[in-house]
This record gives structure tokens, C-alpha cells and sequence, in this order.
């Protein structure tokens, strides 16, 4: 080809990087040992495991394959490295941070080569984005460490952190998982995927270089099997923070729950990517490459639905395959590359499966004309369209460059469309008018919404999923919280064991500070017929009987009989029946869940109205102070003035969270580009809320009120040894104007409705503040859907205490930060 031949075709030339210096690197160390405790170390085991490179199949390097015996070592060793870097100040912590950054930046291309040769990634793209992401974490993280005794006061490192990543973004994914770990004083046991652990050890290199104390970080390579599973049930690890499929984060909540273990899972996703007919179709058409063919559609969140309306589809079809003839395809190390190789050869075939049924389910395929190398697993741009919603290739992520169409007519459609789906990680919106944007991206189920743009990342604005793409944030302010605990919860866990699990007992359980006496009103009554009084109130003397108040169910404002038609009795501590409540069953249940969905118009409508509403709760709750007060003794048998104060506090916190029902927004970031990223708190959705025995009024409001106060629905089970104060609460809530649904309240066995409700798919959170094993079970069972839990582990808190019962914990347990990413210029 000669110099008129590249002008007539413009056609690209190599642009090959050296791979010699990185091969270099790893001669001179392989086979690579375990890092633990800043040394090398050989595996307990002797065994070491093959690096392919993917772009020729051909062994690159070898590692060490570790086993359960060098997980307790890398765990002991970050224990020990604990009890001082813990300690040290975050002055101190963020200079070691910044200097990592500054030496990722100093072998940022060593890492860049090492990553692309690894993984099979383009240079293109570990060069510009994935290493200066990698350093950009890192300094970000920094400032974090700086400023924790500031910005997070009463909080504390949770301790030794256990953290498992995939191949797709090899370094980043550990930069996204370390630096907010050491930011906040945690050590860490990382265990790379087995495919592309280089980068890691190279980053291990770094840390002896910048001379972070020893055991801080501990990284040990090798099978899933031996170290993913050893680690995640070491009982000396404190958290566990996964990147990977939903398959496997789902089994690692299983093999954690009633551990204690905090968890943080960023899984799978099958993001819609949806084109207005008023969009710029050709920023859209780049949109869809960075969407999809970005990383070989290796990436959690690529845009891998194109729904689009349907007048511009052919269009945008037509143009789409033009664009996708001009792909480049090939070595990764040259830099004129557009798409490298699939990481492995099973993950290739495992995308050949799924393009073979997509077409065998009838939808139509389109590939270039161009052929893939033969040597090493590469993959075409593929492109599907006459795809039917509930297929295979529309539903299940295929982590592959494989894109499905669907078309929609109206906003709503595209809607639901994009919603349909079991996933919620993330989604691209495209159309030049902006107000159709704003409106659409918080009806989307999705932690991160693109606006005109797609796979934006910065270390400032938080990422992590909705529904079955997991929970917890990774980045922002809200991605610290993963890697904290409440300072009172640390010290005092266990100084308040639980009151009771089972069925009604005496008071003689209670916690600190309440003593177990008869009631010393003398107007107390009981349905037992042994104290009632001889005036019924209404001028007649003599002996009648009080008018029966047996407390129904509450589901969609109504009170209704329980399906089962048994009641429960209740005892005082004197054993002396005081009331009946509905034995709610699972039929109940279902129809609370239904009920709280139906009012969605609460989560839609104004965090004014919210306010307005919980202060109108409080106030109708004021009025009958001295008959909640009267209940709480006669239930408990503790003294009327300490009823009382609990009364006091419950009002005081209604009108706490009525206060925060319209400030916990939110936060406007500025990454690093023309542009803004809002950082929304959106409610959850249904929140399942089992509440405590001990102070059973106080501790229903204060779970039901934030939760409510951040436009949740919730279903409630109160205490079952004291369900009187929450089954009292029905007039107040019917005069108080909350709609129907808002709350609903069953009463019955709490873990018997637990069960029902953690394993409801249409309950999207599940709080439990009960016994150890009750924890267990909500934690198992809500795998089902991964539905984010909040559980006590059967710890008691002090309700009474602001610091414990009220405040941030309770707010960011009620929301979850959805950050829409707003590009703007022409
Ligand atoms: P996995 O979820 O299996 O692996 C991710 C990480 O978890 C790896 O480090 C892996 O180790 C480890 N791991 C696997 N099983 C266990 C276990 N039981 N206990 C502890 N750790 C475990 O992803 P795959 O690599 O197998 O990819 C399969 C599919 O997962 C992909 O096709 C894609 O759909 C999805 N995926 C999603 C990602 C995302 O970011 N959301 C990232 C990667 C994959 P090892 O490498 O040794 O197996």
C-alpha cells in the first residue's frame, strides 16, 4: 500500500505497542508466589496455575495457587496489620494512598501492557480508561482517609475485609475494592479471578515500593474453589466485597448469612439502552459502540438492550451496521484496535451457546462481513434484531460484544421495557430533549442512569446495583459507608442481649435499666376479666364488662381478620391475658405486599407531603400519649414514667424523620467532565420490617418512620411479645391521612412471617431486629431475589438513644443513591 492508496482509503495501519518490557517483568518473577504480609511466599500447596494469554492462547505466565492454609495466613496476617493500621491516623493512611496513586501513574504502562496481554483487552482501553481510573480511585480515596474523622464522625473500620474480583476489569476492580478499604482503616485478603491476576501482582510490587506496613493488603491468587470459599467463611473476616455473576453472589449470601460478615455484591446486569426518536443518532451510534462492543461486552453494565422507537429503527439499524463493518478488530496490543479477545475460551463458548439459541428462538442476527484471527478466542460484534422480549438473549446477561434490539412507541412503553428485567446495575437514555430524560431516569430500576452518554465512571459518584445486580455502592460518600461500622455498635454490640424469640414470656428479659413492675395505674385493663373497673365511664354503676377490642390485621388502610381466623393471646408479666391479635399467615402476608405496591403514588408523590403526613401521625399520637404510655405498662410491666418518656421519644422521632422526609435528597457531584452527576437517594420500594420486643412502640416507629419518610411502602410485623402498641397505632395512622398500603401491619409468629416475607420476590428490602437465628433466616432466604437485609444478628441497640435508634443509619437504609449522569454542552 502506498501513500495514495491510504489517502483514497484512509485505511488504519498497525500500531503495535511492545509487549517486551512486560514480558520482561514476568520473567524475571514467575512463577509468582502469594503476597502475604509484604513477602513473597510459596503456596502451601506447591501448585501453580497457567496465565493464558487470550489474543493466542498461549501460557503467559504462572501463579501461585493457593489454598485454605494460605488464607489463614494472609487473615492472620491482616488481623495483626489491623490493630495499628486501624489506628493510624488518616493523615498518615492518605499520604500511603497518594502515593500509591502516584506510582500507578509511574508504571502506568507497564500495567496497561501487563493488562491488555492478560486479559485480551485492547491497550486502547487499559491505557485511557481502565489506569487512569485505577489512579483516580486512589487519589479520590485519599481525600476520604483525610477527612474520615471529620466527614464520618462515630464511625470505625469494620476490621479485616475479604474481597473477591473478576476478570473483566482486573485492576480497577481491585482499585474500586482497596481504596475505599485502607481509606477507612480496614486491611485486606484480595483474591484476583483466576484468569487475570497480574495486574494485582504488580499492584502488590507497588505496595513494597510506596512501604505500606506489612499484612495490609494481602493478595492471594488461585482457584475460586480453594480461596474464594476459604475466604468468604474464615470467621476472622469482617466483610466480604464481591464483584461477579448473580449465580455466585447469590451463594456467597447464603454461605454468609447469620455470620455477621457485612457484604457488599455488585453483580450482573442487562442494562436497557433507550433511544428517543428526537436523539442525535449519530452520537448514538458511538453510544452503542461504547455500550457494548466496549471491553468485548465484558463489562457488568454494558448497554447490551437497544430499545428504540420505533419510527427511527431502521434508521438507526441501517446506520448501525455500517458502523459495525468499521469495527477493528485483532491484537490488542495495537493500538488502532477497537475490540480484543474474550478472556477464555470457556466464556467464548458460552457466548457462542447463547447467540446459537437467540437465533434458534427465532430473532435475527447480524455480524461484519469481516473474519475474526483464528488464533486466540476472539468474537464479532453481533447485533440482533426481531427479538422478543421474554427470550433468552433478551433476558440473561451474556457477557459478550452481543446486542439485542427491541422497539417501543410512548415513554411508558420504554418504561417498562427496561424494567423488564430481573437485573438493575445500570441504563443509557438518548434524546435530545431533556425533560423526557430527567423524567424517564427515575422511573428506571437502575443505580446508574447516562444521559446522552454510557459507561461513565468516576471514583466521585457511586456504582452498584438495584434488584438481582446486588447492593451497596462502590465510589461517593455512600460507598465509605460499606467499610464502616457505628462506633457504639463496635464497642457495645454485645451488651444488650435480645429479649426473646420465641413466644410471649414475662418481662424478665428487659433490657438495662427497665425494671420488670406491675403497671401502677389503677385504670389499666385487662380482657382477662380480672381488673376492670366498676364505673364502664358512662354513668352506670355497677359491674359490666369492658367493650371488646380484639385488633384486626392492617392491610391497605383497612383492618381486616386474618385469613387463618385464629387470634393469639397476649399475656402482661403477671401472665394475665390483656388482648388478642390476628394470627397473620402467609395469605396475609401476600396481600400486604400486594397493598404496599399499589401505593406507589406515595413513593412518587412530595417529600413535602411525606413531611407533612409523619408530623400529622405525630401529633394524633400526642393526643393519646397516656393511653400509649398505659399500654407500653400494662404490656411490659415497666413503670408509666418510663412508658411515658418512650412515648415522648417516639414522637420527638416522628417528628425527626418528618424533618428529614425532605433533606435526605441527595448530592450534586462534579467528575471529571462537562457536566454534572446527581446523586439521588430513591426509596427502596416494599421494605419487610420485623420490629424488636424490646420497647414496642418506640421501636416500631423507629423503623416504620424512616422507612416511610423515604417513600417506601412497608410491611410491619411488630413485637410478638408486645404487638398491642403497634396494633393501638391503626387509628392513629387512619386519622393521620396516610394513604392505603402505605403501612400495613401483620401480627403473628415474627419469624414465621419473616420467612414468608424475606422470601418474597416482591419485597424488595427486609429489616429484622430480632433473635441470631431469625437473622440467619432472613439472610438465607433472601438470596431468593437479593433483597438488600438489615438484621441485628440478635444484638439489642438502645432505642431510646438518638445515636442508636435514629438518624443516617436509618436514612441510608431506607434509600438507595441512583446517580444520573448529565453531560452537558453542544
Ligand atoms: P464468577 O462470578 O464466577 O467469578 C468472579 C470472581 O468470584 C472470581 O474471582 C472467581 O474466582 C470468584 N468465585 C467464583 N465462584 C466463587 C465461589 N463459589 N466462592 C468464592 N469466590 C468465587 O464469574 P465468572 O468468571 O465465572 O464469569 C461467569 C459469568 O459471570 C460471566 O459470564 C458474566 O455473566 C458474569 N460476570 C459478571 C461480572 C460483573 O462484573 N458483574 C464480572 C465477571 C463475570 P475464579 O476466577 O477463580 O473462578
Amino acid at each position: 500500500m502506498n501513500v495514495m492508496d491510504i489517502f483514497a482509503t484512509m485505511e488504519y495501519g498497525p500500531a503495535p505497542e511492545s509487549a517486551a518490557p512486560a514480558l520482561q517483568w514476568i520473567k524475571e518473577r514467575q512463577p509468582f508466589g502469594l503476597f502475604i504480609n509484604n513477602q513473597w511466599v510459596t503456596p502451601a500447596s506447591g501448585q501453580y496455575i497457567d496465565s493464558i494469554n487470550p489474543a493466542n492462547g498461549k501460557p503467559l505466565a504462572q501463579v501461585a495457587a493457593a489454598n485454605s492454609t494460605d488464607v489463614d495466613a494472609a487473615v492472620a496476617a491482616a488481623r495483626t496489620a489491623f490493630e495499628t493500621w486501624g489506628k493510624t491516623p488518616g493523615h498518615v493512611r492518605a499520604r500511603y494512598m497518594y502515593a500509591i496513586a502516584r506510582h500507578i501513574q509511574k508504571h502506568a504502562r507497564l500495567l496497561a501492557v501487563l493488562e491488555a496481554l492478560d486479559n485480551g483487552k485492547s491497550i486502547r482501553e487499559t491505557r485511557d480508561l481502565d489506569i487512569p481510573l485505577v489512579a483516580r480511585h486512589f487519589y479520590y480515596h485519599a481525600g476520604w482517609a483525610q477527612l474520615m474523622s471529620s466527614e464520618l464522625p462515630g464511625y470505625e473500620p469494620v476490621g479485616v475485609v475479604g474481597q473477591i474480583i473478576p476478570w473483566n476489569f482486573p485492576l480497577l476492580m481491585m482499585a474500586w475494592k482497596i481504596a475505599p478499604a485502607l481509606a477507612m482503616g480496614n486491611t485486606v485478603v484480595l483474591k484476583p479471578a483466576r484468569y487475570t491476576s497480574l495486574t494485582a501482582l504488580k499492584f502488590a510490587e507497588i505496595m513494597q515500593e510506596v512501604g505500606l506496613p506489612a499484612g495490609v493488603v494481602n493478595i492471594l491468587t488461585g482457584e475460586a474453589s480453594q480461596v474464594g470459599e476459604a475466604l468468604l467463611r474464615h470467621p476472622d473476616v469482617n466483610k466480604i466485597a464481591f464483584t461477579g455473576s448473580t449465580d455466585v453472589g447469590r451463594s456467597i449470601r447464603r454461605a454468609t448469612a447469620g455470620s455477621g460478615k457485612k457484604l457488599s455484591l455488585e453483580l450482573g446486569g442487562k442494562s436497557p439502552f433507550i433511544v428517543f426518536d428526537d436523539a442525535d443518532l449519530d452520537s448514538v451510534v458511538e453510544g452503542v459502540v461504547d455500550a457494548i462492543w466496549f471491553n468485548q461486552g465484558q463489562v457488568c453494565c454494558a448497554g447490551s438492550r437497544l430499545l428504540v422507537q420505533e419510527d427511527i429503527a431502521d434508521t438507526l439499524i441501517n446506520k448501525l451496521r455500517v458502523r459495525m463493518e468499521k469495527l477493528r478488530l485483532g491484537d490488542p496490543l495495537d493500538k488502532a484496535v477497537d475490540m480484543g479477545a474474550i478472556v477464555s475460551p470457556g466464556q467464548l463458548k458460552e457466548i457462542q451457546r447463547l447467540v446459537a439459541q437467540g437465533v434458534e428462538e427465532g430473532a435475527v442476527m447480524w455480524q461484519p462481513s469481516w473474519a475474526c484471527p483464528t488464533e486466540g478466542y476472539f468474537y464479532p460484534p453481533t447485533f440482533f434484531t426481531n427479538v422478543a422480549p421474554a427470550t433468552s438473549i433478551a433476558q440473561v446477561e451474556i457477557f459478550g460484544p452481543v446486542l439485542v434490539s427491541m422497539t417501543f412507541r410512548t415513554p411508558v412503553e420504554a418504561v417498562a421495557l427496561a424494567n423488564n428485567t430481573r437485573y438493575g446495575l445500570a441504563a443509557s437514555v438518548w434524546s435530545e430533549n431533556i425533560n423526557l430524560a430527567l423524567d424517564i431516569a427515575p422511573r428506571l430500576k437502575a443505580g446508574s442512569v447516562w444521559i446522552n452518554c454510557t459507561n461513565m465512571f468516576d471514583a466521585s459518584s457511586g456504582f452498584g446495583g438495584y434488584r438481582e445486580s446486588g447492593f451497596g455502592r462502590e465510589g461517593g460518600k455512600e460507598g465509605l459507608y460499606e467499610y464502616v461500622q457505628p462506633a457504639w455498635e463496635a464497642q457495645g454490640k454485645a451488651q444488650h442481649a435480645v429479649v426473646t424469640n420465641g413466644a410471649a414470656t414475662s418481662g424478665e428479659k428487659m433490657f438495662e435499666g427497665m425494671q420488670s413492675i406491675a403497671p401502677e395505674d389503677d385504670d389499666v385493663q385487662t380482657n382477662g376479666h380480672s381488673a376492670w373497673p366498676a364505673n364502664g365511664g358512662n354513668g352506670t354503676t355497677g359491674l359490666l364488662p369492658p367493650i371488646d377490642r380484639t385488633p384486626k390485621l392492617f392491610i391497605k388502610g383497612k383492618q381486616v381478620r386474618p385469613d387463618s381466623g385464629y387470634s393469639r393471646a397476649i399475656v402482661d408479666p403477671q401472665q394475665r391475658v390483656i388482648g388478642q391479635v390476628g394470627e397473620g399467615n402467609r395469605k396475609d402476608i401476600r396481600n400486604a405486599v400486594e397493598a404496599a405496591h399499589a401505593a406507589s403514588g406515595w413513593t412518587n408523590g412530595t417529600t413535602h407531603n411525606r413531611a407533612q403526613i409523619l408530623y400529622y401521625i405525630a401529633e394524633n399520637l400526642a393526643i393519646r400519649e397516656n393511653e400509649f404510655a398505659r399500654r407500653i405498662a400494662q404490656q411490659t410491666g415497666r413503670p408509666l414514667a418510663d412508658a411515658s418518656s418512650e412515648v415522648e421519644v417516639a414522637i420527638s422521632r416522628l417528628f425527626s424523620y418528618a424533618a428529614w422526609a425532605d433533606k435526605f435528597e441527595g448530592v450534586v457531584h462534579r467528575p471529571p467532565l462537562r457536566g454534572v452527576v446527581l446523586a439521588m437517594n430513591e426509596a427502596i420500594g416494599v421494605i419487610g420490617i420485623a420490629c424488636p420486643d424490646e420497647y414496642p412502640l418506640l421501636g416500631f416507629i423507629s423503623l416504620v418512620a424512616p422507612a416511610i419518610a423515604m417513600g417506601n411502602a412497608v410491611v410491619v410485623i411488630p413485637s410478638q411479645q408486645f404487638p398491642l402498641s403497634a396494633t393501638d397505632c391503626y387509628q392513629v395512622l387512619e386519622t393521620s391521612d396516610l394513604p392505603a398500603g402505605v403501612v400495613n401491619i401483620i401480627t403473628g409468629d415474627r419469624d414465621a412471617l419473616c420467612q414468608v416475607l424475606a422470601d418474597h420476590d416482591d419485597v424488595d428490602a427486609m429489616w429484622y431486629f430480632g433473635s441470631a437465628e431469625g437473622s440467619k433466616l432472613v439472610e438465607l432466604a433472601s438470596a431468593g431475589n437479593m433483597k438488600r437485609t438489615w438484621v441485628n444478628y440478635g444484638y439489642g441497640r438502645n432505642w431510646l438513644e438518638t445515636e442508636q435508634g435514629e438518624g443516617q443509619e436509618f436514612l441510608r437504609e431506607s434509600t438507595q443513591v441512583k446517580n444520573i449522569w448529565v453531560p452537558y454542552g453542544e
